[in-house]
């Protein structure tokens, strides 16, 4: 049995469509058959003349296991990007639906929303960038079909606590997506600890940031099996590559070095925010639960312009929401931060 809140949300059109099914769609167990003359492939082996797994079985199955997740929960994607934009294609009728953001976050959900025509509502972070919960919930209405939530939040870098998410999915009707793509240097508990208890709970992640694979391009959403199930229907059929399915198979299975990165740069997030506290220039640091910190500035133009003269490049998050003379300044290698700091010391001048 679906869950009725599912069935409820989902588009029509998303309901009645049939699907493209593609040759490899037919074998449970592709790996297991002999002769394939389906595809109209060249046969020659290569590597990588084979059309890959539409579904990245093998992948799920692993990812799965380290996740806590039924592989049936789990969808992967070109990078976030096409993750996020099935959400909205699934969820949200273009020209009459709207979802709601919580600025200053990521610049993508509003990106999306404009190119699938849906409207954006927006309720900004308090003072802290935590969540507005009632001014939130009294902004959504029956239109309303996704709250985006953003944990730890980029540009700011804070997480939100879990009993707040847990808030605003027990009062409002619709999808709450949390977009974990910082959790992994977080202390705050991931929502996939409570995504059995939620049918309109989907959590994102990627390989983006700690796993140290950005240039792969390989998202994930854990949800309900019935949301899992409509994204499979609608996604393109090779929407992963055979390359990026092997590497990332390859990258969790060395699981004790990414770790030890992650700890390294937690580690040094810390000695760079205390470092950071000596210059005159700087007048805030924000918390931090991501691999980057948010800083104001004096003038985060004049600064920005300082920095990238030196050879640094920096993010200029002024133009944001709530960040007037902000700069965003990602974790680098030990080395790098002790370059950072000793240029930082040229420019307080
Ligand atoms: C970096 C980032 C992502 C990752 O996007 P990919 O397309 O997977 O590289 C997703 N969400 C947020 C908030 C991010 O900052």
């Amino acid at each position: 049995m679906k869950p009725t809140i599912i069935e409820q949300l989902v588009r029509p059109m998303v309901k009645e469509i049939a699907p493209y099914r593609s040759a490899r769609d037919e074998f449970e167990d592709f790996e297991a058959q002999k002769i394939f003359l389906d595809a109209n492939e060249n046969p020659f082996d290569n590597g990588v003349n084979r059309y890959p797994d539409p579904l990245q079985r093998k992948l799920k199955r692993t990812l799965a296991t380290i996740k806590g997740v039924k592989p049936e929960q789990v969808l992967l994607g070109n990078g976030s990007d096409e993750v996020l934009d099935l959400i909205f294609r699934t969820f949200c009728e273009p020209g009459e639906e709207e979802v709601l953001l919580l600025p200053p976050t990521y610049g993508m959900y509003g990106v999306l929303a404009k190119l699938n025509n849906i409207r954006v509502k927006e309720v900004p972070l308090n003072d802290d960038f935590q969540i507005a919960i009632d001014s939130v919930l009294e902004a959504a209405n029956p239109k309303t079909k996704i709250i985006f939530v953003c944990s730890p939040n980029n540009p700011s870098g804070n997480a939100m606590p879990l009993d707040q998410i847990k808030q605003l999915m027990n009062g409002f009707n619709g999808i709450v997506v949390v977009d974990e793509a910082y959790i992994d240097f977080s202390e705050e508990k991931s929502a996939l600890s409570i995504l059995d208890q939620y049918p309109q709970l989907l959590v994102c992640q990627t390989f983006s940031k700690a796993y140290g694979l950005a240039g792969i391009r390989l998202g994930m959403c854990f949800a309900n099996p019935s949301v899992i199930d409509y994204f499979n229907k609608i996604k393109p059929p090779y929407n992963v590559n055979s390359l990026t399915q092997t590497r990332a198979l390859g990258q969790l299975e060395a699981s004790d070095r990414v770790q030890e990165e992650v700890k390294t740069l937690i580690t040094e997030r810390k000695k760079l925010e205390q470092e950071l506290k000596q210059f005159d220039f700087i007048i805030k640091i924000y918390p931090s639960d991501a691999n980057f910190l948010l800083i104001v500035v004096d003038d985060a133009d004049k600064r920005y312009d300082q920095f990238l003269k030196a050879g640094v490049v920096l993010r200029n998050r002024s133009r944001l929401q709530g960040c007037n003379n902000t700069l965003r300044i990602t974790v680098g290698t030990p080395e790098e931060n002790i370059n950072f700091i000793e240029i930082c010391k040229t420019i307080n001048q």
